[in-house]
């Protein structure tokens, strides 16, 4: 049984190389520093497992998807605004 228990093991490292990956990958794009335990927006205490999943987390789950959908709605904004200064 001892090959299979080398065959495991490897399997195991691929895991945990291509967890870190994604790990370092999504931390890129994430804010740095500390997570805060309560949301900036609303004071909901933000989950523990969410902190450790954010590094530098600030808000809670629904205030996050607000968040996000209020900057789609912006950039297109933007982008109709500069159209509109460049015809006038
Ligand atoms: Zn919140």
């Amino acid at each position: 049984m001892a090959g299979g228990f080398t065959k495991d093991g490897a399997v195991q490292d691929q895991i945990d190389a291509t967890i870190e990956d994604a790990v370092n990958r999504a931390r890129d794009q994430l804010p740095r520093g500390e997570s805060l335990e309560d949301c900036e927006e609303c004071g909901t205490a933000i989950p523990v497992a969410r902190r450790e999943a954010v590094p530098g987390v600030r808000l809670c789950v629904s205030c996050q998807a607000e968040r996000d959908k209020k900057t789609v709605i912006h950039s297109g904004y933007n982008r109709r605004g500069s159209k509109d200064s460049q015809l006038r």
